[in-house]
């Protein structure tokens, strides 16, 4: 911390609003005081959200934070700007007819989802009024799902992964009928990494819709995904995009691998015709006409500048760049960590994340092992997965502001923290 800020308070402010504030230097000054014992950002290592832009974007974004992206009519500039960007991700992901492509940024994935269900419901609404709609989706899928569908009174479906990684297509198909709004397939699960087979669920599919003169359609959760795999070799992935028939919605996080600071996500349809128009409220309170679609009314413009920024200072071939660093990033990160037989890798190197665990038979309380990470500053996050598996994992994201020097060292106190454990009379085997 500098030397201006050494001078700090004593005494931190209680919760009651003062009746006289500090000066700005004195308030930044506590700020920075009580931020002090928080976790570092660089050593949060399981989070997918984007630490650090590049100068120029950080300028942006600070130039545009004032910006409210909803009175469309008088930033029209930025809303075409918009407009267009949304046009940009339609083409790598081959959505076949760009002008009929609808979608938005938001400030999430979350979001993204909350409105594809919505849509598809009204979707569903529109053909069937009998029954209940239901919405199928393997339980690798992320917690927004079961609490979206939950809050929009769609039956879950959720089918169990019986094994970490092999995708339950059988069982998946098994349970879509006429009363299904959509079928849910992950482009990189937050869990594992892994990517389901969608190409062939999209087959599959099309011949059950045909055979039974249903129309179920599919939305794929490219959370982390959709800003990777298009920047890499599409014969390693296969079909997964709107290039499958079947694919009517994608949600990507922008603020993952789209390199942006957390509170940007993206949401694409294939047609206009799959967001239902009655969903679109105009609003007047402005100067003009905005339409109104996503679940906030406010929302800074800056977030959506820093992504233009990105695609305009990257290009595709910058984005690629990257990410086949993240890749093999992963690929050295899984070397270093199999090195001496003590931990397994679990995940597939399909989307930069290393999840791994102890290898058997080694028994180690890995709540105290994370907590001896911990006083090195490291944060890692463990936990069950998720079905009928009882496995406990560990996992790393694979970063772009995670370099080889940063990855050698934390393995080095991985090894470290594990060899403490073992000392203090833990059974290694
Ligand atoms: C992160 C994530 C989400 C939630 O997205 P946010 O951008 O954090 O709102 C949804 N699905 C998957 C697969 C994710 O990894």
């Amino acid at each position: 911390m500098s030397e201006i800020f050494k001078n700090v308070f004593s005494k931190t402010p209680d919760n009651d609003l003062l009746q006289h504030g500090f000066s700005a230097y004195g308030a930044l000054k506590i700020i920075y005081k009580e931020l002090e014992a928080d976790g570092l950002t660089s050593h949060d290592l399981g989070s997918y959200t984007t630490i650090e832009m590049l100068p120029e974007a950080d300028f942006l974004i600070h130039q545009s934070m004032g910006v409210n992206m909803v009175n469309q009519h008088e930033y029209h500039k930025a809303t075409g700007i918009h407009e267009n960007m949304v046009k940009t991700i339609a083409r790598f992901l081959h959505a076949p007819n760009i002008d009929q492509v609808f979608g938005s940024s938001t400030t999430g994935s979350s979001e993204s989802i909350f409105l594809a269900i919505l849509a598809a419901k009204w979707e569903w609404k529109k053909k069937n009024n009998q029954g209940k709609p239901n919405i199928v989706f393997c339980s690798n899928a992320h917690l927004c799902w079961y609490k979206f569908s939950r809050y929009l009174d769609v039956e879950i479906r959720e089918v169990p992964l019986e094994v970490y990684n092999e995708y339950p297509l059988e069982h998946v198909l098994k349970n879509i009928d006429h009363n299904t709004i959509s079928v849910v397939a992950i482009l990189g699960s937050t869990s594992l990494g892994t990517c389901d087979p969608i190409n062939i669920l999209n087959e599959r599919l099309e011949k059950i819709n045909k055979d039974n003169n249903w129309d179920v359609g599919i939305h794929i959760d490219a959370a982390i995904g959709g800003f990777v795999v298009p920047f890499l070799d599409a014969s390693d992935y296969g079909m997964w995009d709107f290039e499958c028939s079947l694919v009517r919605s994608i949600n990507l996080s922008g603020h993952k691998f789209g390199l942006v600071y957390p509170g940007l996500g993206w949401l694409l349809f294939r047609d206009k015709r799959y967001f239902h128009s009655e969903l679109n409220i105009k609003s007047s309170y402005l100067c003009g006409v905005s339409d109104s679609f996503t679940v906030n009314f406010s929302r800074s413009f800056s977030l959506v500048l820093a992504q233009y920024f990105n695609f305009l200072h990257y290009g595709f071939g910058g984005y690629r760049k990257i990410i086949e660093q993240c890749m093999a990033n992963t690929k050295f990160l899984t070397q270093l960590l199999t090195r001496h037989g003590v931990f397994e890798v679990l995940s597939d190197g399909k989307i930069p994340v290393v999840v791994f665990k102890f290898k058997e038979p080694i028994q180690v309380d890995i709540n105290k092992f994370t907590q001896l990470l911990r006083e090195k500053k490291w944060m890692l996050p463990y936990y069950k997965l998720s079905g009928k598996m009882d496995i406990t994992v560990m996992r790393i994201v694979v970063r772009n502001d995670m370099k080889e020097f940063f990855l050698v060292q934390l393995v080095n106190d991985l090894f470290e923290c594990y060899a403490t454990l073992v000392i203090d009379g833990k059974p290694i085997s």
